[in-house]
C-alpha cells in the first residue's frame, strides 16, 4: 500500500484531497498546525484506520520517521486576507517548509508534488495563462509574500528535480470553491455565499469587472491525483476555463440562493489582477483530465453546504 505525506491536509483542498487519497486505497499521514484548517474538515477521513494527523507546524522539519511514497506540500495560507495576516510565516511556509517536505522526499526516494497556484502569472499581461508564460508579478506588493513565496518554491522544486534527481510535480491550481470553505475567510465565493444567505450586501470590489474562472473542488482534486500518478514534472495548470467577472458571479449566487441582497461596491485591492484564465491543454492531453462540473451546479452544491454544514459535502 502506498503511503501519502501531505502537509496542510486539513485545509480545504487538502481535507477533500485526503479523502480522495483514502478513496483510493493510499494511507495517507497529514501534518496541520490547524492555523486556517480545522478538525472538522478531516471528520471523515479520521474515521479511517489508513489516515494519522500530526499536529505540527511544517516550519519546523517533518516529524516522520517511517516510509512515504508520495509528499504533498499544501501547507500555505491561501486566502489574500489570511496571507496579509501572515505574511512572514506564508513566505516561511514557501521556502523553508518547501524545503523540509523536499528533504524528506529526497531521503525516502518519494515523489514530491508542490501545490503552487496560477498567482504565479500575478496581474497577467496574456489571457489565457499558460504554463510557458512567466508572469507579471510585484515583488513588493501586498499579494507578493505569497507569489513571490509560491514563485521560490517552484524554483526550489526544479532545483531538486535537476539536481538532487527527486522525482517532482509542480500544479498551479486556478481559482478552487466548495464546500469547507470557512464562510469568512475573505474569498469570493465563501463571502458572496453567506453574504447572500444571510440576506446582507455582497460585496464586490472594484466594478466587479475583473475576471476568475472557478474550479469545483472534487474536478480539482481528481486533476491533482492524475498529476501526481503521471510521469510528469510540470508545471501543470489545474482550473476550469469557463471565466467570468466578479460583478456576474455576485448576481449568480443571489439568483441561485434565492437572496434579496443588493451588490455594494467596495474599493478594489491593490495589484488585484484583473483577469485570470487558465489554458488547460497541457492537463487535458497528458492526464487526460478536463473538469466536468459547471459553475451552477458548484455553486448549487456548495451553498447546499454552507446552509447545512452538517450536510454530505
Ligand atoms: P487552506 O487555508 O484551507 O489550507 C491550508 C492548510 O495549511 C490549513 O489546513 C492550515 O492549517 C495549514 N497550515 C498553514 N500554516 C501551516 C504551518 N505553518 N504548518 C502546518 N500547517 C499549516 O487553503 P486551501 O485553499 O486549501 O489551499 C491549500 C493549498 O493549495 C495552498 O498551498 C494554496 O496555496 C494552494 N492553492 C489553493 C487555491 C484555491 O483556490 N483554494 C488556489 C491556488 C493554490
Ligand atoms: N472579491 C470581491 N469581494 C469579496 C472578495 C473578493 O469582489 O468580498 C474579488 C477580489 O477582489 C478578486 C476576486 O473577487 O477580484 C477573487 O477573489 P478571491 O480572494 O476569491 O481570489 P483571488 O483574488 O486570490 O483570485
Amino acid at each position: 500500500m502506498e503511503r501519502v505525506l501531505i502537509t496542510g491536509g486539513a485545509g480545504f483542498l487538502g481535507s477533500h484531497l485526503c479523502d480522495l487519497l483514502l478513496e483510493r486505497d493510499h494511507e495517507v499521514v497529514c501534518v496541520d498546525n490547524l492555523r486556517t484548517g480545522s478538525l472538522a474538515n478531516l471528520q471523515q477521513a479520521m474515521q479511517n484506520p489508513r489516515f494519522t494527523f500530526l499536529d505540527h507546524d511544517v516550519v519546523e522539519p517533518l516529524p516522520w520517521s517511517g516510509p512515504v511514497d508520495y509528499v504533498l506540500h499544501f501547507a500555505s495560507s491561501a486566502s489574500p486576507k489570511d496571507y496579509a495576516r501572515y505574511p512572514i510565516e506564508t513566505l516561511k511556509l514557501g521556502a523553508i517548509g518547501t524545503l523540509h517536505a523536499l528533504e524528506l522526499a529526497k531521503e525516502r526516494s518519494a515523489t514530491f508534488m508542490l501545490a503552487s497556484t496560477s498567482e504565479v502569472y500575478g496581474d497577467p499581461l496574456v489571457s489565457p495563462q499558460s504554463e510557458d508564460y512567466w508572469g507579471n508579478v510585484n515583488p513588493v506588493g501586498p499579494r507578493s509574500v505569497y507569489d513571490e513565496a509560491k514563485r521560490y518554491a517552484e524554483a526550489l522544486t526544479t532545483a531538486f528535480h535537476q539536481t538532487e534527481g527527486v522525482d517532482t510535480r509542480i500544479v498551479r491550481i486556478f481559482n478552487t470553491y466548495g464546500p469547507r470553505m470557512r464562510p469568512n475567510d475573505g474569498r469570493a465565493v465563501p463571502m458572496f455565499v453567506t453574504q447572500a444567505l444571510h440576506d446582507e450586501p455582497l460585496t464586490v470590489f472594484g466594478d466587479g469587472s475583473q475576471t476568475r474562472s472557478f474550479c469545483f473542488v472534487t474536478d480539482e482534486v481528481v486533476g491533482l491525483h492524475a498529476l501526481l500518478k503521471s510521469d510528469v514534472a510540470g508545471p501543470v495548470n489545474i482550473g476550469n476555463p469557463t471565466e467570468l467577472s466578479i460583478l456576474e458571479l455576485a448576481k449568480k449566487i443571489i439568483e441561485l440562493t434565492g437572496s434579496k441582497s443588493q451588490i455594494v461596491l467596495r474599493d478594489l485591492p491593490t495589484d488585484d489582477p484583473k483577469v485570470r484564465l487558465p489554458d488547460i491543454r497541457r492537463a487535458r492531453k497528458l492526464l487526460d483530465w478536463k473538469p466536468r462540473i459547471d459553475l451552477e451546479d458548484g455553486l448549487r452544491r456548495t451553498i447546499a453546504w454552507f446552509r447545512d454544514p452538517t450536510s454530505l459535502d
